[in-house]
């Protein structure tokens, strides 16, 4: 806690100052903008967010005028990023302006009492899983209506992958170390398999792991606890850092996390000691589909009939530029119709613990995700993150439960020709 007041401007880094000097108030950003989208208010677009935080710092609106409104609705999706012909890093504004409001204990957010929770078990794997299965079977029973969200956003079950199907090893294919991340570990253990069993088949050369533990962080800068997101960068780079070969890849079935790993060179910009190895470590991470796509060797898949459709991680999007390949690997696949939506590529509104904090405008997000599909007769959502799939589960079953909610790697390897007998028995 530094002695900021509240009508103190707002404090930012020299980093977010520089990118809202690139901002020239185009406005090419609004279409993009799903807030704004749904909205159709300027306080609620990336210009608008932008134009507050500056006046903010300038000194010229006090945080508690609009500002802090403006930064909960904030999906934090970087769509706007993508969108900006003159390559402002949004996100680097945002963090630094919610980083400020946190540090002067200013409510930018309400957060629903589940989310500070959430944030905390994710740093303890053992725990998380054991209250993963615990919110689970409560759901059965009369809870706080605090906890009902939180419950009600749990799978419809966790599978445990069985131990009989290994990966083959492979020696000549690039090495890759799998990163399993915390909710994907703890909620969706099959679909971190599948994966694994998949790249393996595709030639790499699957490389020992340290011990994972801990979350990436991704939560932690969302909500604006930088120094939480930064402290649990330098804990994963260190466990890794003496595992890590120079062309070894990072390989991770969560386009969140991923685009996280990726920004460690970034958010340890400024850290003597730890400034080479996040840049190292952040240089090797590849999310699954761009990674399988790389591979020497090119599996064979097959489609059941199935229409099919993707919504595509928007950190993997747009902030680690991978999002290409789960579509290029998916309109390959003979059997199934690949239906490319056009909002494919945008937020649905999970958005880390955003749909806890800001539950209708994440619903009100996602129902145009949906009707989209509706539209377009999808009776299989492809995901490649965790939030989203639980998100998107969530909208699903409220709309009747007609299509399913599938990770990319399961939906291959259920598609996949060449599988070894084994593997059939895999699937829950
Ligand atoms: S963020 Fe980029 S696209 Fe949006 S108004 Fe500023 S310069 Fe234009
Ligand atoms: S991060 Fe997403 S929700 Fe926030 S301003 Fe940019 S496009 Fe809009």
């Amino acid at each position: 806690m530094t002695g900021t007041t509240c009508d103190a401007p707002l404090a930012l880094s020299n980093a977010a100052v520089q990118q809202l000097g690139h901002c020239n108030k185009c406005g090419f950003c609004l279409p993009a903008c799903p807030t704004y989208i749904e909205t159709g208010l300027e306080v609620h677009s990336p210009r608008g967010r932008l134009s507050l935080m500056e006046a903010a710092w300038r000194g010229e609106l006090s945080v508690d005028q609009g500002l802090a409104d403006a930064l909960s609705l904030c999906i934090g999706c970087r769509a706007c990023e993508t969108a900006c012909p003159s390559g402002v890093h949004y996100s680097t504004v945002l963090e630094a302006a919610r980083t400020d409001m946190v540090r002067r204990r200013r409510r930018w957010v309400i957060p629903a009492p589940a989310a500070p929770a959430l944030l905390r078990l994710v740093r303890h794997r053992r725990v998380f899983r054991a209250a993963v299965r615990l919110g689970r079977a409560a759901r059965r029973l009369p809870l706080p209506a605090s906890l009902t969200p939180l419950t009600a956003m749990l799978p419809a079950r966790v599978d445990t992958p069985r131990a009989g199907a290994a990966p083959r090893a492979s020696r000549s294919g690039p090495a890759v170390h799998f990163v399993d991340t915390c909710v994907m570990a703890a909620m969706f253990p099959t679909a971190n398999r599948d994966a694994v069993i998949l790249l393996s088949a595709a030639g790499a050369h699957l490389v020992g792991a340290p011990k994972s533990e801990g979350c990436c962080g991704a939560l932690e800068a969302h909500v604006g606890h930088l120094e939480t997101a930064r402290q649990l960068a330098r804990t994963q780079v260190a466990r890794w850092e003496r595992h890590l070969a120079p062309d070894t890849w990072l390989v991770a079935h969560s386009g969140g996390c991923a685009a996280m790993m990726a920004d460690y060179g970034r958010l340890l910009g400024d850290d003597e000691r730890w400034r080479e190895p996040a840049r190292h470590w952040a240089a090797q991470v590849r999310d699954f589909a761009t990674a399988l796509a790389a591979l020497p060797s090119s599996l064979r898949f097959r489609g059941t009939g199935a229409r099919v459709a993707l919504q595509n991680s928007c950190h993997l999007v747009n902030g680690l530029h991978q999002g290409g390949a789960p579509a290029t690997l998916l309109a390959g696949i003979p059997g199934d119709q690949f239906i490319p939506l056009a909002g494919q590529d945008r937020c649905c509104g999970a958005g880390g613990v955003y749909n806890l904090n800001q539950p209708a405008m994440a619903r009100q997000v996602l129902a145009r995700h949906l009707a989209e599909g509706e539209r377009a007769a999808v009776n299989v959502w492809l995901v490649n993150n965790p939030g989203c799939a639980l998100h998107l589960e969530q909208g699903v079953q409220a709309l009747g439960g007609r299509a399913r909610v599938q990770h990319l790697a399961t939906y291959l390897r259920e598609r996949w020709v060449d599988k070894a007998p084994q593997d059939f028995s895999q699937e829950g």
